[in-house]
Order: C-alpha cells, then structure tokens, then sequence
C-alpha cells in the first residue's frame, strides 16, 4: 500500500514509514492511502474471536504493508496493554436500546488521544529503521491540553526519539497542567510560555520552517518531527475501534453480521469521525457518520450548506477539545468526493479567503453518509444531567455534545439503528464542568471537583487521575514566546 498528498495530481508515491516520519506532505497536503482496502465478511468474522490488539494489528497491516505483522502485533500489544488501558481499550457502554457509547478513555490520560498515541511512536520509531534514518527525532508539540500530555506518555522512554511540549502558561485547566509538569520520562521536556495557545503554535511554526535552524540540529544528530493529528500515524489507529465495536456488538448478539449501524463523533479537526468514515468505506456496516460539534459548529454549517467558512467568532467552550475553526482533517474527506485538483483549488481559497464552498455533487456526495447537529452549552450541561437521571451514567462534556447530536438526530428522522456514540474523554478529565452541569454549583476548586463528582456519584475516579495533586512536579520552567527557540537548544545541550 502506498500514501499520496491531497493536493497532488501527479500522485507521487510513498510507503507507510515516509509518511508516518514525514507527518505532512510537501505540497502541504494530507497523506491519504492510494486506494482503500476492504474488510470481507470472513475477516469481520475472525477479528471477533480476538483481542483488541490483534483486531488493532490486523486492521492496520491492511495500510501498514511494510511493517510485519509480527511488528505491528508486538506493537498493538504493547500499546494496549492492560496494564495502560486499565478497563479495556475501547469498550462499549450500553446506553438504552438504540445507544451504544464506546469508551475511548481508559488509556493513561483518560482522553481518546491515547487510542493513537501510545501507538504511533512506536510505529515511528520503526519508521526511522525501515528509512535508514540516523538521526534522532524531536517531536514538538503546542497543545491547549489534551494532545501535549497524550502525546507525553506516548513518547516517553521511547528509543530514538526526543519530544518537547509547550503550553500556554494561563491556557490549559489546572489538572491538565499537573499531568504535564509531573509527567515522567528521560527523554521529554515540557514548557509553559507566556502567552496563548495560538504563540505557542505560531512558535512551534517558526521553528519548523526555520532552515538554518534545520541544518544545526542536522549538525547535532537531530530532525524535527511532529506529533498532530494530521499524521496518518495517528489517523490509521482511529479505524480500528470502529471495527473492533461492530465485533462487540456481534458477540453481544446485538446485530447480525450485515445489519448496519450509525455513529456519532464529537469533532474538532474531523479526525476521529473521517476515521470511521474510512472504516465504512473499508465495508464495514455503517450507515451514517453524525459530526457533533459545540457552540463553533463550522462543520455543522459546513453539511447544511457546502460552504466552510472560518470567519466568524470563536467561541470558549466547556468541551475546549472542540473548539477549533480549522478542521485540518477535512480535507482528506474533500479528496476522497472530489479528488486532489479540487481539493487543492478548495484549499487555496481557504488559506487565501477564509471560506470555500464545494459544488453542488461534492456536497450529495458528503451528504450521502454525513449528517451535522450541534449542541450549544446549555444543551451540553442538559444532556449531561438527562444521562445521569435516566439512565444513571456519567459522561463528559465533549461525549454529551456527542449524546445531544445522536438524540437530535434519531428524533429528527426516526432512524432506530442501533448507534454507536464515540466518547472521547472520562468525566473526571473535566470534572469541574460536569460537576456543575449537574448541581447547578460549582465545586469548591478545579482539582476538589473530582473527589466532590466522586462522592455524589458514586463513580470511581478514572485511574490516571487518581491522587494527581501529590505527584512530584518536575517542569516548572515558563519562558516567553519569543524564547522557544533557546529552550529548545538548551533541553537538547541537557
Ligand atoms: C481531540 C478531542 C476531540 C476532537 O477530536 P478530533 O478527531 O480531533 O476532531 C474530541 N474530544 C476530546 C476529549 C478530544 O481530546
């Protein structure tokens, strides 16, 4: 299997390992698979008699073609480990009749970014073997929370590879800030810079496109890297959980092989829910792709209308995973309707205007497995408290955006197939909110709100969470934005 760009139409071909080393292609293109495998009947069948990990490896050596597949299930099992996904990978909660939530946050930072990142290092580390690369990787990350500690842990002890996370000092919830300053690993460094999360993303940017900066690190042994979710190393590992719950719910006796399913994603850069849409086009039984999305719900106008258009206000959320103007992973969606001359055209004037509009056929064609609903703040708290009072389940506010658009939607059309709904972050990842969602009050502090949500609920704290203010604080060092550089050159002298 080889991977192209978005946007080139003469097509030029690469392996597995260049892209998931690469990241982004030169063009400034999305690497996309040359054509789409498919999953047969017989397939489907034996992946339910096994373990996450072999579902995961399986389905990934159909993009992975030049890893083994002894590579690839030593990795998935190391990765997805019980150990690190304490409760399971991806399990289904069954929510009522026609709802299903698959549970992506049992992973060691208690989000769904965990799915991909605990296994893409791993892929990428064999990369840098499989392309005779010398050098060491640094990864840099700017994260608003959840990537930099996903991509933490992911990384850490893992040969051949250095990574270093910026965040914005003020910009990221309390817990979000002590997983990243107690993080462990010998080969990791994380620091605050004064500013917000677009300096760190726009320091992160410069270094990158700094060619001088590129020869000195080529001097010291070092390449640049990045760890974003526009990675096919990140987007490949996303599939899988799509497969492996059209299985659970087999074994379960909740369908018959054939019968179709919807899914519901709550989305930001349109990821996670392109993922499930390439599992569909693998074959799998899926009828539907709902995209959920909070108060900035650009794609939600975006499936209504055909015209994305980021020139509007953004909006601070209480699912702060979702608040993003630019759906990065859009465009892969754009290439598979449309083909890369559109999809550069498309992209064109997007960097140029802001905005573009796809033709009247593209937009049947997406229509024809994408629908958009929203759920603004109070729908979000609402769905919050309604998931608790009828059936007794706590979920987060990225997930209950999720619930509200899946309810939107089988009550708008009466679809009753059964759906399976993505939950994307444990409740206690963003307590504080949940915790006022459903008492109207808010907790005595953001760290107090966990044990607060415990005590009334009765649901245990999800384990990586567990006990988060007695760690040890180890990254305390805040520069300004300016100063990115020399942090950088300073940790890599260390
Ligand atoms: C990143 C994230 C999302 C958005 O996922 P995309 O696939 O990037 O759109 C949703 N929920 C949570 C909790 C996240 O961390």
């Amino acid at each position: 299997m080889k991977f192209q760009s978005t946007r080139d139409q003469k097509a030029a071909k690469f392996s597995a390992a260049e892209v998931i080393k690469q990241g982004l292609a030169n063009d400034g293109g999305l690497f996309v698979p040359e054509s789409i495998p498919t999953l047969a009947k017989e397939e489907i069948d034996a992946l339910c008699s096994m373990d996450y990990p072999a579902r995961a490896a399986t389905v990934l050596g159909k993009f992975l073609t030049d890893y083994t597949p002894e590579e690839l299930l030593a990795d998935c099992r190391a990765a997805y480990a019980p150990t690190s996904f304490v409760g399971g990978a991806a399990p289904l909660h069954k929510l009522n009749d026609s709802t299903h939530v698959m549970e992506l946050w049992h992973g060691p930072t208690a989000a769904f970014k965990d799915m991909a990142l605990q296994i893409m290092p791993r892929l990428l580390s064999r990369a840098l073997v499989k392309t005779g690369e010398e050098r060491t990787a640094l990864i840099l990350v700017a994260t608003s929370g959840d990537t930099g500690k996903a991509a933490l842990e992911g990384y850490k002890d893992i040969d051949r590879i250095k990574m270093m996370v910026f965040y914005p000092v003020d910009g990221v919830s309390t817990v979000q800030k002590l997983q990243m300053q107690t993080q462990t690993g010998n080969n990791v460094n994380v620091t605050a810079i004064k500013g917000n999360f677009d300096d760190a993303q726009t320091g992160v940017k410069k270094i990158f496109s700094d060619a001088d900066l590129a020869k000195e690190l080529d001097g010291k042994g070092y390449f640049l890297s990045s760890a974003n979710s526009i990675n096919w190393g990140r987007l490949a590992p996303q599939i899988v959980y799509y497969v492996s719950a059209y299985c659970d719910l087999l074994n379960a006796g909740e369908i018959k092989y054939g019968d179709k399913i919807n899914v519901t994603v709550p989305t930001g850069n349109f990821g996670n829910i392109f993922a499930a849409y390439l599992a569909k086009l693998m074959g799998l039984p899926i009828d539907r792709l709902i995209c959920a999305s909070n108060k900035n719900n650009i794609l939600t106008d975006f499936l209504t209308t055909g015209t994305y258009d980021r020139n509007r206000d953004f909006y601070l959320t209480m699912s702060p995973s979702m608040d993003i103007l630019i759906s990065s992973n859009l465009e892969r969606l754009l290439y598979f309707v449309s083909g890369a001359e559109k999809t550069a055209a498309y992209m064109k004037q997007l960097n140029t205007t802001g905005a573009y509009t796809v033709d009247s056929a593209d937009l049947a064609a997406i229509k024809a497995s994408f629908n958009g609903y929203f759920a603004d703040e109070a729908a979000t708290a609402a769905t919050i408290r309604r998931t608790m009072q009828e059936s007794g389940y706590l979920i987060d506010t990225h997930t209950a955006v999720a619930v509200s658009a899946a309810a939107q939607y089988q009550k708008e059309t009466g679809d009753c197939k059964p759906m399976v709904v993505a939950s994307t972050a444990s409740p206690y990842k963003f307590a504080a909110d949940v915790y006022t969602s459903l008492y109207g009050e808010a907790p005595a502090s953001d760290l107090a709100a966990l044990d607060q949500l415990s005590e009334k609920t009765g649901v245990e704290i999800t384990y990586p969470l567990r006990g988060i203010g007695e760690r040890t604080v180890r990254f305390t060092d805040v520069v300004n934005a300016d100063g990115m550089q020399d942090a950088m050159l300073a940790y890599l002298t260390k």
